[in-house]
């Protein structure tokens, strides 16, 4: 399978497409996740291109488990979270739907289960979640 340079990711970071940026890197880029399962739900993508896990560099990788970790204790420290769920879905037999390595990271409180898949965020609530991570990115 090869990679195509107009999925949906790559056009967001070409600026095509409109997203809620919460941090970038030399390497890596995090928006949050427009169809959120857990407020805070944001994901970890790297700048350059690969579908999943099985075609990633090591280096591609690596980088993006350092800003996973990094935006782990972000939302857990922006909405007071006790856990942090990863999600990552490889080609779509794994559950993967778009084609552009991503990790999803997701801020969980005991007992409150994540939403059903699908449901389009209203964006003002997705600025707002947005903007309580990006006041504590300096502090992690
Ligand atoms: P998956 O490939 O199964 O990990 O699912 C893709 C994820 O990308 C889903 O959680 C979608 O809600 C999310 N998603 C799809 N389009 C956008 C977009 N334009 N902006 C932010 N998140 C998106």
């Amino acid at each position: 399978m090869s990679y195509d340079n107009d999925n949906i990711f790559a056009k967001i970071m070409r600026g095509e497409v409109p997203c809620e940026k919460l941090y970038e890197d030399d390497n890596t880029f995090v928006f949050m996740d427009i169809m959120p399962r857990a407020d805070g739900h944001c994901l970890v993508i790297p700048k350059t291109p690969c579908r999943n896990i099985l075609d990633a560099s090591p280096a591609q990788m690596n980088a993006c488990m350092a800003t996973v970790q990094k935006m782990a204790r972000a939302v857990m420290k922006a909405f007071d979270a006790e856990g942090v769920t990863l999600q990552q879905f490889s080609e779509a037999a794994g559950g993967q739907e778009v084609f552009h390595l991503h990790f999803h990271v997701l801020p969980r409180r005991e007992g409150v289960k994540l939403r059903p898949p699908g449901s389009m965020e209203d964006f003002g609530v997705l600025k707002a979640n947005a903007d309580k991570i990006r006041a504590v990115l300096a502090e992690v």
